[in-house]
Parts: structure tokens; C-alpha cells; sequence
């Protein structure tokens, strides 16, 4: 067993709200690793004062690994055909009015174009799971956006796969694999996801394993919160997380918060256990306590004041300007796999995160510089991450507004980037930084140490 989901089930029944809060959030802020004992006692937490207190243990945490950075990334849609089942989501087989839609690989590589015309660098590829789009497809995919777009970096959210399929993959060039085990509840898997090869419940909980045995050294974690009782999603997200830690020394990369939106064609029109507002936020700031150097991942399925109070209790990564149908950046789409909530632009968010005060990165460079898996947890863990990647967080930004710069809009963000370039108190650093800001004015792109 990689761990035990009774004992799990047992804590988060039993468990009572931390009564030495203060001592479990300075553990924490510390970066040493908190007991499931004491996860469920910050997950047990209903009091707003001790929730408001997670929360900003969460935020300084975030400050200590990733800085005032916030990585931005979109999602991909490549295939909406699918033969599972799962009752929550518009792409299911059982959804007779939906209109299914595969990208061919130059397809693909157009939307991805696209994307990166608009200024992204990062894209997660996601896709249903049919026989069509298995990893030859994918394969192909993969080499076709790189080939042809500017992006520099793929991830990929899909089915679990075989060993040797996943390896493929890999070599082509993915970053982090994702899935999400939807639900760590046997039962309430078992009635979610009634046919098709997702209906098994243990080969989902066991691909990371497989994974990481194919070489991905980047996996990436989630449930669906509002199908099962949150404490012990969250408690079990953070067992399996600690399970990969202690079996292969990996954390996973990012631990993803989805949570249940209406989706057309889903016979579930209202979350069978609903996540309040404050009760998501704790997730995330326990996300962030639990697994420090995970990249905490918001994306538009929230609104944009909801995303921004995530941001404030330790989220690190946010998605901008989604479409959830494939084809759906560059015509009129057909099916979407949920409805978005925040519809913003990836402008938009730009600007409305430096008015925030965070530092928007469209960086990809530890991808670029080898600096994955046990090697970025490393860094990432000394507080190296936070001071390394701050230079070429600037970078990107200010190739994005070179790139995008018009009438002034960016007066804000400028000044932001002049205000941090001036503020690295390495002097080395600080002028070879000025001159590659110039470069990057100049025209320069890919910029970064
Ligand atoms: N089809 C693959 C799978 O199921 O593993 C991966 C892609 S699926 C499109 C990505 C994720 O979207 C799912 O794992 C699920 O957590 C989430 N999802 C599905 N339906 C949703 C809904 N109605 N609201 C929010 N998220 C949803
Ligand atoms: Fe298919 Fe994934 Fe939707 Fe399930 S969640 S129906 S596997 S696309």
C-alpha cells in the first residue's frame, strides 16, 4: 500500500483544530516538514482569525521559495473525444450532444502559434483519453509545436499510459505530467467514473509511480475538490505527496486545485460537496505549508477575485486567457470541458498582477538549464529559487513588453522592473542585468541566466 487511506480517513474524522497553530505555522514557515497528524489539525481549522492566520503563513512562505514571482501558463485543449465516463465533465462519452473535435498535430502547432504571438512560453497540453490521441499522437504533437510555434516549454495533463509510452514522451521533450487522482475516496471514484479505463481506481493512483519510473523527474498532483469531503482530499493530496518524497526523494512539481464547475452535459449540476470560498483558500495555503517548493496551481475555473486571495495564501502559478475546447484560441469552439470564470486576457492579468505587486514570470529557464525534479527541490527548498529566478523573471517580462509595448499601458510594469532591477543588491548581477533589460528592449528574446 503507498499509504493508508483508512488511517487517513480515521485523522481527518478525529482530528481537532490545531490548538498550537502558531507552533505548526512557525514549523512551517521554517520549511521543515509537518506530520499528517499536524496537516489535519490546520485542515480541522474553522475559526476566520486562525484561517486568516494560515493564509498569510502560506503567502510568507511562498515569498520565501518562489519571491514575488507568479508564473503564468495556458492550457492546450487537443482532444475532446473521449471514451470514459466521468459524470462531472462535457467531454464524457455518455454527453450524446457533444460536438467532438481532435486537433491534428498541425493544428496544434497553429493554436500554439497563436499563443505564443499573445506572449506565452509555457503551455499545458490537455486531453480526454480515446484510442485517436494516445502517445503516438501525442508524440507527434510534441514535436510538431516545437518545431513550428516559439513555445518553450510543454507540460501535459493525459491519461494515465504505460511505462514505455510515457518515456516516449518524455524524450520528446515534456516538463511535468499531471494527473489528477479526482477523488482519493474509493466509492465516490467508483460512482463518479462508471465506465471506460479511468473507471479503474488503482491504476490512476499509481500512475506517478509509473512516471517517474519512465524519467519524468516533474509530476503533477490534484483532486477535484467538490466531489468528496475537502480535509480528506487535501490530507490524502498531501500523503501522496510525502509518499513520492519518501520513495523516490521527488516532490511533485505542482499540487493543482481544481474545483467543480458547471459543465454542460454533466448530469451533476451542483458539487456533491461543496468547497466554500474559505475552505479553498486553507487548501491552498496548506498546499503551500505541506510542500513548499510545489508550484500552487489556480486556474480561470475561479473567479478573478478568488484567484486573487489564492495568490495572497501562497499560490505560485495561475493559467490566463483559457479556452477549454480544443481549437478554441484560434476559432468559435464547440464543446467546452467546463465553464471559465475568469476571462481576462493574459494582458489583463499581467497588469492587474503588478498592480498587486507580484512579479508576473513567464520564465522557462530552469526547463532550458536542466534545473528540474531533485535539483530544483534542492534549490528551491535553500531559497535559491527565489533569488536565481528573480532575474530571469524580469527578463521575460520585460521581453513580453517589449514585444507588446504600446501607449503607455505598461508604465506600471516598467516601473516595476526598474524598482526590482534596482533593488538586487549583488552589483555583478545587477549590471549584467541591466544590460541584457537592454538587449531585450533592443529585440533580443530567450534572455536568461
Ligand atoms: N482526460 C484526462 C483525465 O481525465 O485525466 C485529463 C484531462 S481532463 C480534461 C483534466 C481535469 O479536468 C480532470 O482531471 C478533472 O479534474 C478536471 N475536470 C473535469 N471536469 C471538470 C469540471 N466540470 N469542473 C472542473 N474541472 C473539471
Ligand atoms: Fe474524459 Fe478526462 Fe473528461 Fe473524464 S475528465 S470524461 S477522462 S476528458
Amino acid at each position: 500500500m503507498m499509504f493508508d487511506l483508512q488511517y487517513l480517513r480515521r485523522l481527518t474524522e478525529t482530528a481537532a483544530p490545531a490548538k498550537n497553530l502558531a507552533e505548526v505555522l512557525a514549523k512551517a514557515e521554517a520549511l521543515e516538514k509537518l506530520s499528517l497528524e499536524e496537516v489535519a489539525s490546520l485542515l480541522a481549522v474553522t475559526d476566520a482569525e486562525d484561517l486568516a492566520q494560515i493564509r498569510q503563513s502560506g503567502f510568507r512562505v511562498k515569498q520565501e521559495v518562489f519571491g514575488p514571482r507568479v508564473v503564468l501558463f495556458a492550457p492546450l485543449y487537443l482532444s475532446n473525444r473521449c471514451i470514459n465516463n466521468c459524470l462531472y465533465c462535457g467531454f464524457r462519452a455518455g454527453n450524446r450532444e457533444r460536438q467532438t473535435r481532435t486537433l491534428s498535430p498541425e493544428e496544434a502547432a497553429a493554436e500554439a502559434g497563436h499563443l505564443a504571438q499573445l506572449g506565452y512560453q509555457r503551455l499545458l497540453l490537455v486531453t480526454s483519453e480515446h484510442p485517436d490521441t494516445g502517445a503516438d499522437y501525442l508524440e507527434a504533437v510534441v514535436r510538431a509545436i516545437y518545431e513550428r510555434a516559439a513555445i518553450r516549454i510543454l507540460h501535459l495533463n493525459a491519461p494515465p499510459m504505460s511505462q514505455s509510452n510515457l518515456r516516449r514522451l518524455k524524450e520528446a521533450g515534456l516538463g511535468v505530467y499531471q494527473v489528477f487522482q479526482e477523488t482519493y475516496d474509493p466509492e465516490c471514484y467508483r460512482e463518479l467514473h462508471p465506465s471506460g479505463p479511468k473507471a479503474d481506481f488503482s491504476r490512476r493512483l499509481a500512475v506517478m509511480d509509473d512516471a517517474i519510473a519512465a524519467g519524468f523527474d516533474d509530476v503533477g498532483l490534484g483532486v477535484l475538490l467538490g466531489l468528496h469531503h475537502h480535509r480528506f482530499e487535501a490530507l490524502a493530496t498531501v500523503a501522496h505527496s510525502y509518499y513520492l518524497r519518501d520513495r523516490y526523494h521527488l516532490n511533485p512539481h505542482t499540487l493543482s486545485v481544481p474545483r467543480l464547475r458547471p459543465a454542460e452535459g454533466s448530469p451533476i449540476t451542483t458539487p456533491p460537496a461543496p468547497v466554500s470560498d474559505p475552505e479553498f483558500l486553507k487548501i491552498v495555503a496548506l498546499y503551500r505549508l505541506a510542500v513548499p517548493t510545489a508550484g500552487v496551481v489556480v486556474t480561470t475555473r475561479e473567479s478573478k477575485e478568488t484567484r486573487e486571495q489564492a495568490l495572497g495564501a501562497g499560490a505560485s502559478q495561475i493559467s490566463a486567457g483559457s479556452r477549454t475546447d480544443p481549437g478554441g484560441y484560434s476559432e468559435e469552439g464547440k464543446t467546452s470541458q467546463f465553464e471559465v470564470e475568469d476571462r481576462r486576457t493574459l494582458e489583463e492579468v499581467i497588469l492587474d498582477l503588478v498592480a498587486a505587486g507580484h512579479l508576473p514570470s513567464l520564465c522557462t529557464a530552469c526547463y532550458r538549464s536542466g534545473r528540474t525534479g531533485v535539483r530544483f527541490a534542492e534549490m528551491a527548498g535553500a531559497g535559491e529559487i527565489a533569488a536565481f529566478c528573480q532575474s530571469n523573471a524580469i527578463l521575460t517580462l520585460a521581453e513580453y513588453l517589449a514585444a507588446h509595448s504600446s501607449d503607455g499601458r505598461f508604465a506600471q510594469a516598467e516601473a516595476m522592473l526598474q524598482h526590482l532591477l534596482e533593488e538586487i543588491p549583488d552589483q555583478k548581477l545587477r549590471q549584467s542585468l541591466a544590460r541584457k533589460l537592454e538587449e531585450a528592449q533592443a529585440g533580443a528574446r530567450d534572455l536568461h541566466y
